[in-house]
């Protein structure tokens, strides 16, 4: 098998496909990456517009992973995103909203969240490479989250041959329709526990139990041996790259642009990796144009972009689009490889400046590079919660707190640049996953509780409820664990019995 995936810190550690989506990050701490990236033929959009998404999925993720068959990646395909398990037919459905402005809803899968996008086809990915390199101990995916991400990889892992899941979130730290949608969890090989505490004492206990020898020195003897499910996993970043293609592929079909016209993308930002795929389906040859990065309070990927300083040494703020609350993009790392001309040395070298000071200043060429390619901009709760009563009001389209941070940074785009390019804001998550700020930004101060907010929400916009969402009222509470830091480790020994 070729070797072709690379660390954006070392340039010759070579690995095969099914080894990156294995290990998940380089030995070094880099970020694993495709020694080269392939190009889509010229034909590529003109074959790919007759397609379904679950073949617009093998189409782009076949050039990327020598060493499985197209057969194979179609049988992940309709797994992943085929036999209902997406609410809309067309899995990444762009809405039109005038002439020259789109929205590819990521949330029609099981979680109603983008991260499902991913999440849904990677435990195959996962899977298939640990079999292809001859693994034949069980993985356990651990996870620590603050809402969004432990469930969307619940559903992606459920039932997976061959894999274990076990969940940890903070008690004190997602809200209840979150709580329940874990909770209810079906599936036979999951766990899921609250922490006491919030969620940098859930994530700090994963991290140790990660690095616990004795605790994997265990596993081993048991037949298990514990792995995550990170974004910065190539399986994670891979699957994003499609839909970028796929929406131009729809728009060139519904006649919205011509053959060759350029789109930019705008996209709610956190750890980077949307839009990083999107700058990855631009390289790799999609007419793509500007990448808007949008962020929420936490604006450094805005002052990066305007100054190539990044500097973490700022309050982090809890805001209305809590998935974005981040202060370290690590799929950053790529995308300064990348307009690094690869520079490997010059990435350690910031890499290193970040971990020691938490900050870092790109050279002149890479910031040059950084402000052809990217806009950028930010937005507080107060526009968050106006864009949302204004997307209502003016066009009848309820979008959810991350989405609205996507559309206050285009609007103001717009406004200063004159730019009237067709573009496509993608949209991250169902509003009824936030129906709190939801119904707050359209004015109604009294919420129910419980899951009634959800009918709440329904009755107020006459949007109906989304099944996953609707469901979780006759879901049964499977698991009512709470542990103490301490005794996480005891938990994961206790599930892998
Ligand atoms: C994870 C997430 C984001 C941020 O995506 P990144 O790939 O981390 O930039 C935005 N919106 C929602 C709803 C998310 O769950």
């Amino acid at each position: 098998m070729t070797m072709n995936y690379l660390s954006t810190r070392n340039k010759d550690l070579r690995l095969s496909a099914p080894q990156a989506i294995a290990k998940g990050l380089a030995p070094d701490g880099g970020l694993l990456t495709p020694a080269v990236l392939p190009r889509l033929p010229s034909s590529a959009v003109e074959t790919m517009r007759e397609m379904s998404y679950q073949q617009r999925v093998v189409y782009i993720m076949n050039s990327f992973l020598e060493g499985f068959a197209a057969s194979e990646l179609n049988s992940y395909a309709s797994e992943a995103y085929g036999g209902g398990k997406f609410s809309h037919e067309d899995v990444a459905p762009v809405r039109k909203l005038d002439e020259s402005t789109y929205c590819l809803e990521l949330w029609h899968g099981p979680t109603c969240a983008f991260k499902d996008m991913a999440l849904q086809i990677l435990p195959h990915l996962l899977t298939a490479s640990l079999d292809k390199n001859d693994e034949k101990k069980t993985v356990c995916i651990l996870v620590a989250t603050s809402g969004d991400t432990g469930k969307a990889a619940l559903e992606g892992f459920r039932n997976v041959e061959n894999t274990k899941i076990l969940v940890f979130y903070p008690k004190d730290g997602v809200s209840e329709i979150q709580e329940l949608q874990m909770v209810t969890q079906e599936g036979g090989n999951v766990g899921v526990s609250s922490v006491v505490g919030n969620f940098d004492d859930a994530q700090t206990g994963v991290k140790k139990l990660f690095a616990d020898e004795k605790l994997a020195a265990e596993l081993r003897e048991r037949g298990y041996f514990l792995s995550s499910a990170n974004s910065i996993n190539w399986g994670r970043v891979l699957p994003q790259i499609v839909y970028y293609a796929s929406a131009y592929c729809d728009l060139l079909k519904e006649g919205a642009i011509a053959k060759g016209q350029q789109v930019n993308v705008c996209v709610p930002t956190g750890n980077f990796g949307n839009i990083l795929a999107a700058y990855y389906a631009k390289a790799m040859g999609i007419p793509i144009g500007r990448l808007i990065c949008a962020s929420n309070q936490n604006n450094v990927l805005t002052d990066f972009i305007h100054t190539g300083s990044y500097d973490r040494n700022r309050t982090f703020y809890n805001t209305l689009s809590p998935s974005m609350d981040i202060l370290v993009s690590s799929n950053l790392e790529r995308m300064v490889f990348e307009l690094s001309g690869r520079d490997d040395r010059l990435v350690r070298e910031y890499m290193s400046q970040l971990a020691q000071y938490g900050s870092y200043r790109v050279d002149s060429s890479i910031r040059t590079k950084l402000k052809k390619e990217f806009s950028a901009g930010c937005c507080s709760d107060e526009q968050t919660k106006a864009m949302i009563a204004k997307m209502w009001g003016e066009c009848g389209y309820l979008i959810d707190p991350h989405t609205a941070v996507a559309f206050h940074v285009l609007d103001e785009y717009r406004v200063q640049t004159g730019d009237d390019t067709p573009t496509v804001v993608v949209s991250t998550a169902s509003p009824f996953k936030f129906c709190d700020s939801v119904l707050d930004a359209l004015g109604i101060k009294e919420h129910k509780g419980g899951l009634d907010i959800l009918d709440q929400l329904a009755e107020v916009t006459g949007e109906p409820v989304p099944m996953p969402l609707a469901r979780l009222k006759n879901r049964r509470r499977r698991f009512e664990g709470v542990v103490k830091k301490d005794a996480m480790k005891d938990c994961v020994l206790d599930f892998l019995k």
